[in-house]
């Protein structure tokens, strides 16, 4: 059946869950600081950051599990919290996945997804269960107990309990964490299905970039309590907003470079920039991914193989250039070059981004 399931119609940019100047102290630390953000009806959102820098300390304060500080948060229009009013979490018609699950355990399967519906007909409950178990591929696990279930099951639980009263906002606390590398990929993906064909609008916290990237329509990159940049998977990678983005989400390297009109000239050639080069002088570092280089061996090429990882299907190369500057290429690895094989380089950039020259250069 979930194989049928196909995207729900969405109505693409309603805004839903509108956060503003959003603020939360903690006595020693300020988690959040005047985080804007508007997260659109059917919408696959993900808040993105290393640890620590507020992405559980925002969903809590979306699904009403903590007070803010400043500021407020609107779903569907409606207040549901600012300093001086607080809805409730029952109200406010969010549901809530934890890293942990956080099931139950003294409840059968069943008993876990029909927490929520508590007060409607048995008949209701019952058929809403069986649904649900089925929507999540657990048909026939009602009656056993978390600890008879995987991990990848207890989690198949938990979003179905999470859907049970039918939430129009769903929030994800890194769920997906706690499993092996292989399952997490497939309940990445059937959850993701389950989700667009509810059409809930879904806020995913991860620090994981691939999980951010392959889930969401827009990601949020988080910095200490500030959104850094708002954008597609897409422009994250390709035009990062800043230093801290480009790191994150991949291998940056950076050449010295000037900008001279709209023209980026390095060592390794000349490029188009991309967008305003937003810098008070014409000295720039040009931010390089690995897979924009090239390399073939040359015994005239300016550059040198230090180090080779296999990862698999692709190989990263260490390139150290004969200027002193260092960078890497990504490249297929059925044809493995090895350390200490000179290479010419190419650089084929589609998107030229700069920043200011680090003075760390
Ligand atoms: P992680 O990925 O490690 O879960 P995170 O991005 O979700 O991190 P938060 O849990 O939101 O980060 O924490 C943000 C900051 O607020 C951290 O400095 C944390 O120590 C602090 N913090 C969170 N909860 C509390 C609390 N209840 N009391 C005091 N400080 C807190």
């Amino acid at each position: 059946m979930r194989e049928q399931l196909c995207p729900a119609v969405r109505a693409a940019g309603e805004p839903h869950v509108q956060l503003s100047g959003l603020g939360k102290r903690y006595p020693d630390v300020t988690a959040l600081q005047d985080l804007t953000l508007t997260v659109h009806r059917g919408e696959f959102f993900s808040l993105l950051g290393p640890s620590g820098c507020g992405k559980t300390t925002t969903l809590r304060l979306v699904a009403g599990l903590d007070c803010l500080s400043a500021g407020t948060i609107i779903i569907d229009d409606v207040l549901v919290s600012s300093p001086t009013y607080f809805m409730p979490p029952e109200k406010r018609g969010v549901g809530i996945v934890f890293q942990d699950y956080a099931l139950f355990p003294h409840m059968t399967v069943f008993e876990n997804v029909a927490f929520g519906l508590y007060g409607r007909p048995k008949a209701v409950i019952a058929k809403r269960v069986g649904e649900l178990l089925t929507l999540v591929g657990l048909t026939t696990a009602g009656q056993k107990y978390p600890h008879e279930m995987s991990g990848g099951q207890k989690q198949r639980v938990a979003l179905a309990r999470a859907l049970a009263p039918e939430p129009k906002v769903m929030l994800l606390d890194e769920p997906f964490s706690n499993l092996d590398a292989e399952l997490r990929g497939a309940l990445r993906s059937e959850t993701k299905q389950i989700l667009r064909y509810i059409g809930t609008t879904v806020i995913l916290v991860t620090h994981d970039q691939e999980e951010a990237f392959s889930l969401s329509d827009r990601v949020g990159l988080l910095n200490e309590g500030k959104l850094e940049q708002v954008d597609t998977p897409y422009n994250i990678y390709h035009h990062p907003a800043s230093r801290f983005v480009a790191d994150f989400v991949g291998r940056a390297d950076y050449l010295p470079a000037r900008v001279e009109g709209g023209t980026v000239i390095s060592a390794l050639g000349n490029f188009t920039l991309s967008g305003p080069a937003q810098c008070a002088d014409n000295s720039v570092d040009l931010l390089i991914r690995p897979d924009d280089v090239a390399i073939a061996a040359d015994t005239f090429g300016t550059a040198i193989i230090s180090d080779v990882r296999f990862l698999g299907a692709h190989a990263l190369y260490t390139l150290h250039l004969d200027d002193g500057s260092v960078l890497h290429s990504q490249g297929l690895s059925a044809h493995l070059l090895p350390v200490c094989t000179r290479v010419v380089v190419t650089v084929n950039m589609r998107h030229t981004v700069v920043f200011p020259r680090s003075p760390l250069a």
